[in-house]
């Protein structure tokens, strides 16, 4: 049996100390020892600011280079030349080889994050990152800037995890990523200003990124896409994929479709040419769904994507070209070709736009679709808010809790949204324009001024803007469908009969492209409906009996 006393006794024994130190030195050296390149370090420190920290930093540096004479370290105050060159202010900054990357650390590189110091010296000095093959596919798609800040402190044990990710990208790409390691303890000027409280949390360009520490393939994608990424759906290269049925769109119905095809023992597949989700992605608040009495459109898209991601492959970013009808079906898209004994529309709907002048020319520079994405960008300015129904009314919530002035125009007397929303409006202070059109959208190179029409007393008057969302429905995006010659309603939408059969046999549609009430339990539902119609097709084939009719 082995004494538990005697064993916390030895640990005090200082030749057991000794030992441990000997056995932690072996291993130092063994990792220093072979070190490639140079790994030229700067440290700016003012002796009245954070002086303990700058000692701290200088113990760590000085222990590293006892085992190896690749690094090497240069002190400067911080009112030296160098410390203008390099746009340093606090104390203290280290720079890592600053003439051919941009890492600094500010604060010093203890507790736990003495680990991330030595991976960094190690990656540095090897020139290596081990970056995975997803995550650099990942990396080489980032072509413009991404400054890079992770808020740390020494005792968070998962800080180290998201500072090695940070470290690599940085490493792998100093051509356009540069990463600012700050320790609030030593740094709480800048925790204020970041709102920087919760560690690890880590900012791109001034946009949040990443709460907490995600694997390696995540981080990547959040910088890549500059929002935090939640999943992670591996790049296929394969050139065909065979399938029983490939389904087109993954929004609400395409990704339910995908579970039902798949636990009926169907080889379904779904491929997305946008974002996974379709509109619920970019829907604030969802607060009719079953389960979730109040839940982020984006949350719920990446619940609803993870459980998908259990039963079918995912293709995501790739346009689907064309469908050729015979038998299996063919599906090209702009990355590879399909092979489906049935093929699921479900393409979902694409913004109502107004057609007014000036929307499409000033489209991204004031004219919005989409609150969630650009909401932000307008805090403390004024926006109209364009629609009546259960979205315009969402999203004007949601920008006036974002502390953008939001007036709501709508050229009828009365809202089609749903009660509960519009009892909200009083409680935020929106004001509502009832009978009123936007007749036209100025501005030189952003917007600046609508042209409002009352439709009642027929005045025109302009007001003053910074910007405008349209939120005023959606039409189904039907393109693919038509191209491919199913029959549409005289409303526009995929004609079905009753179980999600179109006018060609082995093709069906589900969710908004096929109408109905459009809500995202409904077009759920509807995808259900039609991946069982394809499994009892499949089985036993409809159209052999039936002869083909809607
Ligand atoms: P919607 O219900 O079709 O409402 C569109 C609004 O825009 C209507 O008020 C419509 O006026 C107006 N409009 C249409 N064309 C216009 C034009 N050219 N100029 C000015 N106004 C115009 O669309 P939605 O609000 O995007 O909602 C779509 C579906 O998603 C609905 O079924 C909705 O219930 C659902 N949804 C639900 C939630 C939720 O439950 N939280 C959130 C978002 C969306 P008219 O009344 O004259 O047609």
């Amino acid at each position: 049996m082995i004494d538990q006393d005697a064993s916390y006794d030895r640990e005090g024994d200082p030749a057991v100390q000794q030992e441990i130190l000997e056995q932690v030195r072996k291993k130092l050296t063994e990792l220093f020892g072979h070190l490639e390149h140079e790994v030229p370090l700067i440290l700016f420190a003012d002796p009245l600011v954070n002086s303990q920290y700058s000692e701290a930093a200088r113990a760590v540096i000085r222990a590293v280079r006892e085992l190896t004479d690749k690094v090497s370290l240069r002190e400067f105050g911080l009112n030296h030349e160098l410390a203008q060159k390099y746009n340093v202010s606090h104390s203290p900054t280290l720079l890592f080889d600053p003439e051919n990357i941009a890492i600094r650390w500010l604060g010093a590189p203890v507790g736990e994050e003495g680990r991330t110091f030595m991976e960094a010296i190690t990656m540095l000095g090897h020139r290596k990152t081990k970056i995975s093959g997803p995550s650099q596919n990942i990396l080489d798609k980032i072509d413009s800037p991404r400054a890079i800040k992770l808020f740390i402190t020494p005792t968070c044990p998962y800080c180290p995890q998201q500072a090695v990710n940070a470290l690599k990208a940085a490493i792998a790409k100093p051509e356009h990523i540069s990463l600012e390691i700050i320790d609030i303890q030593a740094n709480p000027d800048l925790a204020e200003q970041y709102n920087a409280f919760s560690v690890p949390v880590c900012y791109a360009n001034d946009v949040m990124i990443a709460q907490g520490a995600l694997p390696e393939e995540l981080f990547f994608a959040s910088l890549q896409k500059l929002e935090q990424q939640n999943i992670f759906i591996p790049e296929s290269d394969a050139e065909l994929v065979e399938t029983d049925l490939t389904i087109i769109g993954g929004g609400p119905a395409g990704l339910t479709a995908g579970i039902y095809a798949a636990r009926s023992g169907l080889n379904a597949v779904i491929i997305e040419r946008g974002a996974l989700g379709g509109q619920v992605a970019l829907t604030p608040v969802v607060e009719n769904y079953p389960g979730f009495t109040q839940i982020g459109g984006k949350s719920l898209v990446d619940i609803m994507v993870s459980h998908a991601l259990q039963y079918v492959n995912i293709f995501p970013d790739e346009d689907v070209m064309e469908i050729k009808i015979e038998q299996p079906f063919k599906i090209l898209t702009n990355r590879r070709r399909y092979t489906a004994r049935a093929v699921l529309l479900a393409t979902g709907a694409g913004y109502r736009h107004l057609g007014v002048p000036g929307e499409s020319r000033l489209s991204g520079s004031g004219v919005s679709f989409c609150s969630t994405c650009d909401g932000p960008l307008f805090k403390g300015k004024q926006v109209i808010m364009v629609g009546g129904g259960d979205s315009a009314l969402t999203e004007a919530l949601y920008l006036a809790n974002n502390n953008v002035r939001v007036i709501i125009v709508h050229h009828r007397d009365t809202f089609r949204a749903q009660e509960h929303l519009v009892n909200q409006l009083k409680d935020n202070d929106i004001q509502v324009i009832f009978d009123t059109e936007v007749k036209e959208i100025r501005g030189d190179k952003k917007v600046e001024e609508v042209a409002l029409y009352n439709n009642k007393n027929h005045k025109i008057t302009n007001k003053s803007v910074d910007g405008v969302f349209i939120a005023i429905g959606y039409k189904p995006a039907v393109e693919l469908a038509r191209k491919t010659g199913v029959t549409l309603t005289d409303d526009g939408f995929i004609k079905c009969d009753n179980s999600h059969r179109t006018s060609i046999p082995g093709i069906y549609a589900a969710g908004d492209v096929e109408g109905g009430y459009k809500q995202i339990v409904t077009a759920a539902g509807q995808g259900a409906g039609a991946a069982m119609t394809i499994f009892e097709d499949l089985v036993n084939p409809y159209w052999k009996t039936k002869g083909g009719k809607v």
